[in-house]
Protein backbone atom coordinates (compact mmCIF):
# COMPACT_ATOMS: atom_id res chain seq x y z
CA UNK A 1 0.00 0.00 0.00
CA UNK A 2 1.26 3.26 -0.81
CA UNK A 3 0.52 6.50 1.21
CA UNK A 4 1.10 10.51 0.73
CA UNK A 5 0.77 13.26 3.29
CA UNK A 6 -1.79 15.74 3.30
CA UNK A 7 -0.90 18.99 4.90
CA UNK A 8 -3.86 21.56 5.08
CA UNK A 9 -2.57 24.84 6.35
CA UNK A 10 -5.55 27.62 7.62
CA UNK A 11 -5.37 30.34 9.44
CA UNK A 12 -6.51 28.45 12.81
CA UNK A 13 -5.31 25.29 12.10
CA UNK A 14 -2.93 22.96 10.44
CA UNK A 15 -4.88 19.70 9.39
CA UNK A 16 -2.35 16.74 8.82
CA UNK A 17 -3.63 13.42 7.65
CA UNK A 18 -2.11 9.97 5.98
CA UNK A 19 -3.97 8.71 3.23
CA UNK A 20 -3.60 5.58 1.43
CA UNK A 21 -4.01 5.40 -2.23
CA UNK A 22 -8.14 4.57 -2.21
CA UNK A 23 -8.39 7.94 -0.51
CA UNK A 24 -8.65 6.56 3.02
CA UNK A 25 -7.12 8.60 5.90
CA UNK A 26 -5.56 6.25 8.04
CA UNK A 27 -4.21 8.67 10.25
CA UNK A 28 -4.88 11.95 11.23
CA UNK A 29 -3.95 14.99 13.62
CA UNK A 30 -4.88 18.75 14.20
CA UNK A 31 -2.87 21.70 15.61
CA UNK A 32 -3.73 25.20 16.22
CA UNK A 33 -1.88 27.84 14.24
CA UNK A 34 0.23 29.74 16.07
CA UNK A 35 0.67 33.19 14.44
CA UNK A 36 2.61 34.60 17.31
CA UNK A 37 5.57 32.70 16.53
CA UNK A 38 7.76 33.38 13.66
CA UNK A 39 6.36 30.59 10.52
CA UNK A 40 9.82 28.79 10.40
CA UNK A 41 8.93 28.04 13.91
CA UNK A 42 5.74 27.01 12.66
CA UNK A 43 7.07 25.30 10.04
CA UNK A 44 9.11 23.01 12.45
CA UNK A 45 6.05 22.13 14.41
CA UNK A 46 4.36 20.71 11.21
CA UNK A 47 7.40 18.81 10.24
CA UNK A 48 7.73 17.23 13.67
CA UNK A 49 4.22 16.32 13.85
CA UNK A 50 4.64 14.79 10.28
CA UNK A 51 7.02 12.41 11.49
CA UNK A 52 5.33 11.80 14.76
CA UNK A 53 1.81 10.64 12.72
CA UNK A 54 3.76 8.50 10.35
CA UNK A 55 5.82 6.87 13.41
CA UNK A 56 2.52 6.77 15.62
CA UNK A 57 0.39 4.54 12.29
CA UNK A 58 4.17 2.42 11.79
CA UNK A 59 3.96 3.61 8.08
CA UNK A 60 7.44 2.71 6.88
CA UNK A 61 8.96 5.49 4.84
CA UNK A 62 9.61 3.78 1.81
CA UNK A 63 5.89 3.39 1.13
CA UNK A 64 5.53 7.04 1.41
CA UNK A 65 4.51 8.64 -2.10
CA UNK A 66 5.33 12.24 -0.78
CA UNK A 67 3.86 15.28 1.07
CA UNK A 68 1.39 17.49 -0.46
CA UNK A 69 1.01 20.94 1.24
CA UNK A 70 -2.54 23.13 0.70
CA UNK A 71 -2.08 26.68 2.11
CA UNK A 72 -4.15 29.93 1.10
CA UNK A 73 -3.04 31.75 -1.59
CA UNK A 74 -1.16 34.14 -2.96
CA UNK A 75 1.77 31.42 -3.37
CA UNK A 76 4.39 30.80 -5.65
CA UNK A 77 3.77 26.79 -6.17
CA UNK A 78 6.29 26.14 -8.44
CA UNK A 79 8.79 28.03 -6.47
CA UNK A 80 7.12 25.99 -3.14
CA UNK A 81 6.85 30.19 -1.64
CA UNK A 82 4.05 31.14 0.18
CA UNK A 83 3.51 34.88 -0.69
CA UNK A 84 1.34 37.14 1.83
CA UNK A 85 -1.80 35.12 2.45
CA UNK A 86 -4.29 38.03 4.48
CA UNK A 87 -5.17 34.90 6.98
CA UNK A 88 -1.35 33.89 7.20
CA UNK A 89 -0.50 37.75 8.53
CA UNK A 90 3.37 36.93 9.19
CA UNK A 91 3.83 34.29 6.51
CA UNK A 92 5.68 36.74 3.91
CA UNK A 93 7.53 35.07 1.48
CA UNK A 94 8.05 31.69 3.40
CA UNK A 95 9.72 29.14 1.52
CA UNK A 96 7.93 26.43 2.90
CA UNK A 97 8.71 23.79 0.24
CA UNK A 98 12.13 23.90 1.19
CA UNK A 99 12.12 24.01 4.74
CA UNK A 100 9.97 20.31 4.67
CA UNK A 101 11.69 18.92 2.32
CA UNK A 102 15.41 19.07 4.21
CA UNK A 103 13.11 17.31 6.80
CA UNK A 104 12.21 14.46 4.90
CA UNK A 105 13.44 12.66 1.56
CA UNK A 106 10.33 11.87 -0.14
CA UNK A 107 9.01 14.98 -2.24
CA UNK A 108 6.96 17.94 -1.24
CA UNK A 109 4.87 19.45 -3.80
CA UNK A 110 2.75 22.96 -2.66
CA UNK A 111 -0.65 24.40 -4.31
CA UNK A 112 -3.25 26.06 -2.95
CA UNK A 113 -5.78 25.35 -1.04
CA UNK A 114 -8.74 25.76 -3.78
CA UNK A 115 -6.96 23.66 -6.22
CA UNK A 116 -6.80 21.15 -3.81
CA UNK A 117 -10.10 21.06 -2.94
CA UNK A 118 -10.75 20.77 -6.73
CA UNK A 119 -8.46 17.43 -7.08
CA UNK A 120 -10.05 15.94 -4.11
CA UNK A 121 -13.62 16.74 -5.83
CA UNK A 122 -12.03 15.13 -9.21
CA UNK A 123 -10.39 12.04 -7.49
CA UNK A 124 -13.15 11.40 -4.78
CA UNK A 125 -16.23 13.91 -5.11
CA UNK A 126 -18.51 15.37 -7.42
CA UNK A 127 -16.29 15.58 -10.67
CA UNK A 128 -15.15 12.37 -10.73
CA UNK A 129 -16.00 11.79 -14.03
CA UNK A 130 -14.75 15.50 -15.64
CA UNK A 131 -12.38 16.54 -17.51
CA UNK A 132 -13.55 20.08 -17.72
CA UNK A 133 -15.13 21.68 -13.85
CA UNK A 134 -14.45 24.25 -11.73
CA UNK A 135 -14.27 23.66 -8.00
CA UNK A 136 -15.98 27.02 -6.60
CA UNK A 137 -15.31 27.52 -2.34
CA UNK A 138 -17.29 30.34 -0.77
CA UNK A 139 -16.74 30.43 2.72
CA UNK A 140 -15.30 33.25 4.80
CA UNK A 141 -13.57 34.05 1.06
CA UNK A 142 -13.92 32.93 -2.17
CA UNK A 143 -11.77 31.17 -4.02
CA UNK A 144 -11.55 28.74 -7.01
CA UNK A 145 -9.66 25.42 -8.74
CA UNK A 146 -9.99 25.03 -12.13
CA UNK A 147 -9.85 21.88 -13.95
CA UNK A 148 -9.34 22.18 -17.90
CA UNK A 149 -8.55 19.27 -20.33
CA UNK A 150 -7.76 16.91 -17.64
CA UNK A 151 -5.76 18.86 -15.54
CA UNK A 152 -5.47 21.50 -12.92
CA UNK A 153 -4.93 24.80 -14.17
CA UNK A 154 -1.94 26.24 -12.48
CA UNK A 155 -1.20 29.55 -14.48
CA UNK A 156 2.77 31.08 -14.02
CA UNK A 157 3.16 31.05 -10.13
CA UNK A 158 0.10 28.46 -9.32
CA UNK A 159 -2.58 31.39 -8.75
CA UNK A 160 -5.30 30.46 -11.65
CA UNK A 161 -8.28 30.60 -9.84
CA UNK A 162 -8.40 33.66 -7.54
CA UNK A 163 -12.05 34.58 -8.59
CA UNK A 164 -12.95 35.98 -4.98
CA UNK A 165 -11.21 39.00 -6.48
CA UNK A 166 -12.70 39.61 -10.00
CA UNK A 167 -15.03 42.69 -10.11
CA UNK A 168 -19.02 41.81 -10.04
CA UNK A 169 -20.64 45.22 -9.34
CA UNK A 170 -18.46 47.92 -8.31
CA UNK A 171 -21.71 49.47 -7.09
CA UNK A 172 -21.34 47.51 -3.66
CA UNK A 173 -17.80 49.50 -2.39
CA UNK A 174 -14.34 48.76 -1.97
CA UNK A 175 -12.97 45.84 -1.07
CA UNK A 176 -10.05 45.51 1.25
CA UNK A 177 -7.79 44.43 -1.78
CA UNK A 178 -8.29 48.03 -3.12
CA UNK A 179 -10.93 47.38 -6.51
CA UNK A 180 -14.31 48.04 -5.80
CA UNK A 181 -17.17 45.55 -6.15
CA UNK A 182 -15.07 42.29 -5.88
CA UNK A 183 -17.45 38.44 -5.62
CA UNK A 184 -15.81 38.18 -1.99
CA UNK A 185 -16.52 41.72 -0.76
CA UNK A 186 -20.34 40.94 -1.68
CA UNK A 187 -20.96 37.09 -1.59
CA UNK A 188 -17.96 35.37 0.80
CA UNK A 189 -19.96 34.29 4.49
CA UNK A 190 -18.02 37.26 5.82
CA UNK A 191 -19.19 39.54 3.74
CA UNK A 192 -23.09 38.04 4.05
CA UNK A 193 -22.57 38.29 7.86
CA UNK A 194 -21.64 42.05 7.44
CA UNK A 195 -24.32 42.91 5.15
CA UNK A 196 -26.94 41.23 6.71
CA UNK A 197 -26.40 42.47 9.89
CA UNK A 198 -26.46 45.95 8.49
CA UNK A 199 -29.99 45.36 7.00
CA UNK A 200 -31.07 43.76 9.85
CA UNK A 201 -30.30 46.04 12.51
CA UNK A 202 -28.23 43.65 14.87
CA UNK A 203 -25.58 41.20 14.53
CA UNK A 204 -25.98 38.22 12.80
CA UNK A 205 -24.01 35.19 12.03
CA UNK A 206 -23.96 34.25 8.08
CA UNK A 207 -26.57 31.17 8.96
CA UNK A 208 -28.44 33.53 10.94
CA UNK A 209 -28.92 35.74 7.79
CA UNK A 210 -30.10 32.67 5.64
CA UNK A 211 -32.74 31.43 8.70
CA UNK A 212 -34.13 35.33 8.16
CA UNK A 213 -34.29 34.45 4.17
CA UNK A 214 -36.03 31.19 4.89
CA UNK A 215 -38.90 32.87 7.33
CA UNK A 216 -39.15 35.69 4.62
CA UNK A 217 -37.67 38.71 5.91
CA UNK A 218 -38.43 41.17 3.44
CA UNK A 219 -35.70 43.08 3.10
CA UNK A 220 -33.17 39.93 4.04
CA UNK A 221 -35.11 37.96 1.15
CA UNK A 222 -34.66 40.68 -1.39
CA UNK A 223 -30.95 40.82 -0.30
CA UNK A 224 -29.68 37.36 0.10
CA UNK A 225 -31.58 36.72 -3.95
CA UNK A 226 -29.32 39.39 -4.85
CA UNK A 227 -26.08 37.67 -3.56
CA UNK A 228 -27.32 34.45 -5.28
CA UNK A 229 -27.54 36.63 -8.60
CA UNK A 230 -24.42 37.90 -8.16
CA UNK A 231 -22.74 33.90 -7.50
CA UNK A 232 -24.60 33.46 -10.88
CA UNK A 233 -23.15 36.18 -12.41
CA UNK A 234 -19.33 34.38 -11.02
CA UNK A 235 -20.37 31.51 -12.16
CA UNK A 236 -21.61 32.50 -15.65
CA UNK A 237 -17.73 34.35 -16.37
CA UNK A 238 -16.26 30.98 -15.17
CA UNK A 239 -18.17 29.49 -18.02
CA UNK A 240 -17.63 31.81 -20.64
CA UNK A 241 -14.05 31.64 -19.77
CA UNK A 242 -13.09 27.75 -19.32
CA UNK A 243 -16.22 26.38 -21.10
CA UNK A 244 -16.46 23.61 -17.57
CA UNK A 245 -18.74 20.64 -18.05
CA UNK A 246 -19.50 21.12 -14.24
CA UNK A 247 -19.17 23.62 -11.91
CA UNK A 248 -18.86 22.36 -8.34
CA UNK A 249 -20.02 24.48 -5.28
CA UNK A 250 -18.46 23.65 -1.75
CA UNK A 251 -17.64 25.96 1.57
CA UNK A 252 -19.70 27.14 4.41
CA UNK A 253 -22.13 29.01 2.31
CA UNK A 254 -23.17 26.62 0.34
CA UNK A 255 -24.68 24.88 3.22
CA UNK A 256 -27.91 26.75 2.59
CA UNK A 257 -28.76 24.33 -0.08
CA UNK A 258 -31.45 24.55 -2.83
CA UNK A 259 -32.25 28.30 -2.72
CA UNK A 260 -28.48 28.77 -3.78
CA UNK A 261 -28.01 26.02 -6.02
CA UNK A 262 -31.39 26.38 -7.83
CA UNK A 263 -30.57 30.55 -8.10
CA UNK A 264 -27.84 29.97 -9.57
CA UNK A 265 -29.08 27.26 -12.07
CA UNK A 266 -31.43 29.85 -13.21
CA UNK A 267 -29.03 32.34 -13.69
CA UNK A 268 -26.75 30.18 -15.64
CA UNK A 269 -29.57 28.74 -18.42
CA UNK A 270 -30.45 32.54 -19.40
CA UNK A 271 -26.75 34.16 -19.61
CA UNK A 272 -24.06 31.71 -20.20
CA UNK A 273 -23.37 32.60 -23.91
CA UNK A 274 -22.95 29.47 -25.40
CA UNK A 275 -26.48 27.18 -25.57
CA UNK A 276 -24.07 24.29 -24.08
CA UNK A 277 -22.76 26.71 -21.19
CA UNK A 278 -26.20 26.97 -20.36
CA UNK A 279 -26.91 23.28 -19.30
CA UNK A 280 -23.60 23.19 -17.16
CA UNK A 281 -24.01 21.05 -13.95
CA UNK A 282 -24.32 23.21 -11.06
CA UNK A 283 -23.76 20.75 -7.82
CA UNK A 284 -23.00 20.86 -4.49
CA UNK A 285 -18.81 19.79 -3.63
CA UNK A 286 -19.37 16.53 -1.53
CA UNK A 287 -16.21 16.46 0.50
CA UNK A 288 -16.66 18.86 2.91
CA UNK A 289 -14.85 17.56 5.93
CA UNK A 290 -11.45 16.12 4.78
CA UNK A 291 -11.36 17.78 1.55
CA UNK A 292 -7.95 20.11 2.02
CA UNK A 293 -5.79 17.26 3.67
CA UNK A 294 -6.89 14.57 0.51
CA UNK A 295 -6.62 16.80 -2.07
CA UNK A 296 -3.23 18.11 -0.30
CA UNK A 297 -2.70 14.09 -0.24
CA UNK A 298 -3.96 13.53 -4.20
CA UNK A 299 -1.04 15.78 -4.55
CA UNK A 300 1.43 13.33 -4.37
CA UNK A 301 -0.45 10.50 -6.43
CA UNK A 302 -1.37 12.70 -9.57
CA UNK A 303 1.77 13.95 -9.49
P1 LIG B 1 -13.26 28.26 6.05
O1 LIG B 1 -13.50 29.60 5.44
O2 LIG B 1 -12.43 28.35 7.30
O3 LIG B 1 -12.74 27.26 5.09
P2 LIG B 1 -16.05 27.32 5.96
O4 LIG B 1 -15.96 26.72 4.60
O5 LIG B 1 -16.81 26.56 7.01
O6 LIG B 1 -14.65 27.68 6.61
O7 LIG B 1 -16.76 28.74 5.76
C1 LIG B 1 -17.03 29.56 6.81
C2 LIG B 1 -18.12 30.55 6.40
O8 LIG B 1 -19.30 29.82 6.08
C3 LIG B 1 -18.47 31.49 7.52
O9 LIG B 1 -18.75 32.76 6.98
C4 LIG B 1 -19.70 30.85 8.11
O10 LIG B 1 -20.52 31.82 8.72
C5 LIG B 1 -20.38 30.25 6.90
N1 LIG B 1 -21.18 29.07 7.25
C6 LIG B 1 -20.79 27.99 7.95
N2 LIG B 1 -21.82 27.12 8.10
C7 LIG B 1 -22.88 27.67 7.48
C8 LIG B 1 -24.25 27.26 7.25
N3 LIG B 1 -24.72 26.10 7.72
N4 LIG B 1 -25.03 28.06 6.53
C9 LIG B 1 -24.56 29.23 6.04
N5 LIG B 1 -23.31 29.68 6.22
C10 LIG B 1 -22.47 28.92 6.92
ZN1 LIG C 1 -10.94 42.37 -3.84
Amino acid sequence: MEYSIGVDIGGTKVAIAIVDHHGVVVGQTVIPTDLSIKPEKMITIINETIAKLIKDNSITSEYVKGIGIGAPGPLNSKDGIISCPPNLSNWIDIPIVEQVQEYFSFPVILENDANAAALAEKWLGAAQENNNFAYVTISTGIGAGLFVDGKLLGGSRGNAGDIGHTVVDPSYGQCPCGQFGCLEFIASGTAIARRGSEIAGKQLSTKQVFDLYNQDHKEIKAYVEDVFRIIGVACVSLINTIDPEKIVIGGGVSKVGAPLFDAVRTYVSQYALNPGGRKTEIVPAVLDQNAGVIGAAALSFSG
